[in-house]
């Protein structure tokens, strides 16, 4: 079976084409931690998933999912 010769090219070609949106998220306002989440996937009371603290909303461009 032949490897076909493009494979590694598609690959990047699908990296490129991420596309990036402007997208609601919670930063943990704790200068000892990087913890955020996403808005769809916050916790029920937007604390920080990582070390407990609260949170800042803010916009980041993240990959769209
Ligand atoms: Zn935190």
């Amino acid at each position: 079976m032949e490897i076909p010769i493009f494979y590694g090219k598609r690959a990047n070609d699908d990296k490129i084409e991420t596309i990036m949106m402007d997208t609601e998220v919670y930063s943990c306002s704790s200068d000892n931690c990087n913890g955020w989440m996403r808005k769809d996937f916050a916790t029920a009371d937007l604390h920080c998933p990582i070390c407990g603290h609260e949170t800042v909303k803010e916009i980041r461009a993240l990959p769209k999912i």
